[in-house]
């Protein structure tokens, strides 16, 4: 290889990288001046800022305000719209009442309505909720809004629900899908969310069928930026989800595209998910979906998308979504594999390929694997004791997070270059048969297992056709082989980032040994690479240069706050009270309450409090007493009737509350409903933590159980109601928090909390 194309190709080579991830989305401008009938992303951001001005969960004053905002602002548009509301408790035992805003546009013809979905309410207590969810009620007015300003009328209704409660237990949509006349008739629903506050949004299917027919009608959408792909898809089907769709697929057998964006986790439900921090590339990104679809969809055949078959799909620079069929994949397959065997053969036969050569390739292959796996796989736990401030961070993902992937990418590759190095004598044909054979057996497994992930044949062809330019010629161009890499680059190289920022950091692993996976696919191209340990020596470098930028950014600051949690914990029966928190690591704020005499709470001592991540309190300390009232509770009927006991008690809040968690000591109950919502029996049965229900309240509304029990069995309830005005409330005088700290999401927190044990 000629002096010069090692470096250019190199170049080429991050150029591409950079390319792949810049051209997956549009770029924000400035767009305020364009005409009414083009989506307009500064048009959207007004709504973002009008919307998460304040926390509006459920129960919360601005909760009202928003919802407000969002019907004055159809109803501007021309749009009659409608509250739907309601108590459900979804299927974990979240109470609470939800109220949907909707509105509909009216069909020309008499098919199944379109249905445009997002939520209004943030998440309790702290979040702001500007990306998690204003930005996906922004976009859906300001394309509806769009929709209007072009005057014509659809073939399908246009249903527009802006639904409630989805943070507490996706509420809102039970609600609709269950309860609402319009549900029926509903044939596809595009969702609008966000689990950060930044980064591509992620095109995700819902469906209790197969795909095609949806993957069909979103290609002749022709939507700008697709990003999607049929691993996420596959995996996504394996496990339990909980988006509103979910509740559209299972309840409502309605199909369904989700659009989220994820990066930037860590703001996730916080107080950073603010206006400022919304990337706007993400909100233009979501534009730029909904307007073909709602124009498509709007007049497609809504009662032909569901299909028995499925296929696999990626997203692919300059192309957009590439999709085949799942029925094709093994026909793919063995022809792969014969194209293999052939090319083989031929280098046999052309004396460039030698059994003890291709042995000798699978050293160095084996060799980067271990040890990219073992530190990937390590690293995370390690620099979790280094860092204990990390495990306040309950998302996994640091706010230097993306600085860990760049530097344990760059040490995989450090350490690739530094396996091909020890074996430059081995010539690239024969270096190659290993990553080949690996790759074609990860292919068949996948194929078999996991076939969403089938267009993993994409790149094995590309690394195909290089294998045999290879063989068949001595020095082949740098540029050619350069080029045919772009598959193996444009492909996985969103999954290195994607994993380890959308399950947290604890999956580096997936990165370290994805990235082995893509280099050993180069091989053609890094195999002619002279002084391959200069780029050893360079990975390793650059990796202690970014080990060291997160080690200074591994602090907190008002950018990077620490997320710290207080509450106030009174025993109504016992008359005594507790600060607690869920910190591991205190700052001086929550010092201040729990520095001098913390203790590790006994098991047994609290209960359990629903949350996402089952956080339980790490220290409690003695709090003075203060007059603060526990729920009244009344019974209104306690009465056998055959070998049941049914019981009946209404609870009553005496102060301002934002949430009453209902825990009922191991008994068998054999049917119980909350404010009128029946709870599933398959619930009952596999409670966790002895929680029966928890009721997000508004308004201050009472909590009626009905409960039914075998005849003689005595029921104790746990009673643990809270407010969120720990910093406000005038009995005490707990300071704002310092600049460097933000609430702890997913956590009942800054709460004032009466615990009470009551049996009958
Ligand atoms: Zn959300």
């Amino acid at each position: 290889m000629k002096n010069l194309a090692t470096p250019i190709t190199f170049l080429l080579v991050l150029f591409a990288i950079y390319w792949g991830f810049k051209s997956s989305m549009p770029t924000y401008q400035m767009d305020e001046t364009v005409p009414n009938t083009a989506f307009s992303t500064d048009r959207a951001l007004k709504h973002v800022q009008e919307i998460s001005k304040k926390p509006h969960a459920v129960g919360f004053p601005a909760h009202k305000e928003v919802r407000e905002y969002i019907v004055r602002d159809l109803e501007g548009m021309g749009l009659e719209t409608s509250l739907q509301s309601g108590f459900t408790a979804g299927d974990w035992g979240n109470l609470s009442k939800a109220t949907n805003i909707l509105a509909r546009i009216k069909g020309s013809g008499t098919g199944k309505s379109l249905l445009l979905l997002a939520h209004y309410d943030s998440n309790p207590h702290s979040s702001l909720g500007a990306s998690d969810d204003a930005s996906g009620v922004a976009t859906i007015l300001e394309g509806v809004r769009t929709f209007l300003s072009e005057k014509k009328t659809p073939k399908n209704d246009i249903i527009i629900l802006i639904s409630d409660a989805e943070e507490l237990g996706l509420n809102g949509a039970d609600l609709f899908v269950n309860e609402h006349p319009w549900a029926k008739n509903v044939g596809l629903a595009l969702n609008f969310e966000a689990r950060g506050s930044g980064g591509p949004s992620y095109m995700l299917i819902e469906t209790n069928k197969g795909n095609s027919h949806l993957i069909r009608d979103f290609t002749a959408a022709n939507p700008k930026y697709p990003v999607a792909n049929s691993l996420v898809y596959s995996i996504y089907k394996m496990l339990p989800n909980d988006t509103d769709l979910t509740v559209f697929r299972k309840d409502g057998d309605i199909e369904g595209f989700n659009f989220a964006f994820i990066d930037d986790h860590f703001d996730y439900h916080t107080a950073h998910d603010n206006y400022d921090r919304l990337d706007r590339n993400s909100l233009a990104h979501q534009g730029s979906y909904l307007m073909p679809l709602l124009n498509y969809f709007s007049d497609a055949d809504l009662g032909d998308l569901k299909s028995a078959t499925d296929d696999a799909y990626f997203n692919f620079p300059f192309y957009g979504l590439v999709s085949f069929p799942f029925a094709w994949i093994w026909t793919m397959f063995a022809l792969v594999s014969l194209v293999f065997l052939i090319l083989l053969v031929s280098g046999f036969r052309k004396k460039r390929l030698n059994p003890k050569d291709m042995a000798k390739g699978f050293i160095p292959m084996l060799l980067a694997l271990i040890v990219n796996g073992v530190v990937g796989y390590y690293c995370w736990p390690i620099l979790n004791k280094v860092y204990p401030q990390y495990a306040d961070i309950l998302q996994g993902f640091t706010y230097n997070g993306y600085t860990y992937i760049l530097a344990f990418v760059l040490f995989s590759i450090g350490i690739c270059f530094w396996a091909y190095h020890r074996f430059e004598k081995v010539s690239v044909p024969n270096l190659l048969v290993a990553p080949l054979l690996l790759w074609l057996a990860l292919c068949g497994a996948v194929s078999a297992y996991l076939p969403g992930a089938s267009f993993f044949l994409v790149p094995m062809v590309a690394a195909l056709i290089s294998f045999m330019i290879v063989i068949h010629q001595k020095s082949p161009s740098p540029f050619l082989l350069m080029f045919l890499t772009l598959p193996a680059l444009w492909i996985y190289a969103p999954f290195i980032k994607m994993f380890p920022v959308g399950l947290g950091l604890k999956m580096m692993v997936a990165a370290t040994l994805l990235t082995t996976l893509t280099f050993i696919l180069m091989l053609p191209l890094f195999g002619f690479y002279k002084h391959k340990n200069r780029f050893a020596v360079l990975g390793m470098v650059l990796f202690v240069g970014f080990m060291v930028s997160a080690h200074l950014d591994s602090g907190f600051s008002k950018g990077n706050a620490k997320p710290s949690s207080l509450l106030y914990v009174l025993n109504v029966d016992g008359q005594s009270a507790k600060w607690a928190t869920y910190d591991h690591q205190l700052n001086d704020w929550t010092a201040q309450y729990l520095g001098v005499d913390k203790q590790v709470p006994q098991i047994g001592d609290f209960k359990t409090l629903s949350s996402k991540y089952a956080t339980s309190f790490t220290y409690i300390a003695n709090a003075p007493m203060k007059d603060i009232k526990g729920p009244k509770v009344e019974k209104l009927l306690d009465t056998l009737i055959n070998e049941e006991r049914l019981l009946k008690i209404r609870i009553n809040p005496q102060r301002s509350v934002n949430r009453l968690d209902v825990f009922v000591d191991k008994i068998d109950i054999k049917r119980a409903s909350v404010n009128g919502v029946p709870l599933s029996k398959n619930y009952l049965d596999n409670r966790r933590n002895n929680r029966l229900i928890t009721h997000y309240i508004s308004d201050n509304d009472t909590t009626s159980l009905l409960l039914v029990t075998p005849r003689d069995s005595p029921v104790t309830l746990n009673l643990y109601e809270a407010s969120n005005d720990l910093l406000k409330n005038p009995l005490f005088s707990v300071p704002e928090r310092p600049l460097n700290s933000i609430p702890m999401p997913f956590v009942l927190n800054d709460a004032i909390m009466t615990t009470q044990t009551v049996t009958f």
